[in-house]
């Protein structure tokens, strides 16, 4: 491909879990600043509210399977707005380093000589450690994170043995995993972690109106089918989700219970 002269810029900002307090003020500066923001399906109206008025503000993700802009069409869209002069900023959910085809974005920007910055952004598990009251890791008790998604090309789940995800001292944090549950979870015991490892899904976390599900890696997936969530969900496996304090009303001025309890 031809390096062009180098010309624009984009700015690819994590937009954290939802709640305009939980933006970077990087990431508040680069929205306040914006003249075309591209933003995906899981952007909150607070958040995009921040932008100016006269900001040209495109979607170009949609939720559960409606149709999204392709990512080639994404690619070439920033590229013309910046090569207009545009102040642009691309806008992802929680950081955009995580799951959030960063990598794609950046390079293709780069291959035509547009600069590129990335401002990180708080991920859900991180959101959901903070808003439930556990942490991911722990001393003697969780060593390492494991941060995955259950959709990979080809549609198995990481082997758990090589990644560490049997270790009971791993925290593990999926992504995108929520109609893979079930065939999560069994792989999981089938390779070592036992079904009675604390678990929790959270969903809609970084929200005031973000349900903690508590449960097991045995009955993960029933629990949840039974809770019908609705927003992104993000499960979280390992004994530090025992910790975890869930309202029993959903609301964020509740009355807190431990999960394990
Ligand atoms: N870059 C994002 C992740 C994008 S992948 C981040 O760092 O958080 C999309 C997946 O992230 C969703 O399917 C869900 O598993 C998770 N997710 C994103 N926002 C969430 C939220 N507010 N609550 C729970 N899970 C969330």
């Amino acid at each position: 491909m031809p390096h062009d002269t180098a010309t624009g810029r984009v700015r690819l900002v994590g937009a954290g879990p939802g709640a305009a307090d939980l933006l970077t003020v990087r990431a508040l500066r680069a929205i306040e600043g914006a003249q075309a923001l591209l933003y995906d399906a899981l952007i909150s109206t607070e958040v995009l509210a921040l932008a100016p008025a006269a900001c040209l503000k495109i979607q170009t993700g949609k939720r559960a399977g409606r149709t999204s802009m392709k990512q080639q069409t994404i690619n070439k869209l920033m590229l013309r707005l910046a090569r207009s002069g545009l102040e642009v900023v691309r806008l992802k959910g929680g950081d955009p380093s995580i799951f959030g085809r960063v990598g794609e974005e950046r390079e293709f920007l780069q291959t035509h000589g547009v600069a590129v910055e990335v401002v990180p952004g708080v991920t859900a598990a991180c959101a959901a450690a903070a808003q439930f009251g556990f942490p991911l890791t722990h001393r003697g008790e969780a060593r390492r994170l494991l941060i995955s998604t259950a959709t990979v090309a080809g549609g198995e789940f990481l082997d758990a043995s090589r990644a560490g995800a049997a270790d009971p001292e791993t925290t593990l944090a999926l992504y995108m995993g929520r109609d893979q549950v079930q065939a999560i979870a069994d792989r999981l015991i089938r390779q070592g972690r036992p079904a009675a490892t604390p678990a929790i899904a959270v969903e809609n976390a970084g929200h005031p109106d973000a349900r903690g599900i508590p449960s097991t890696l045995g009955e993960l997936a029933a629990v949840l089918d039974a809770a019908r969530p609705t927003g992104p969900v993000i499960l979280l496996i390992g004994d530090v989700t025992a910790r975890a304090e869930c309202a029993t009303v959903v609301g964020a001025a509740s009355t807190p219970r431990r999960a394990s309890a």
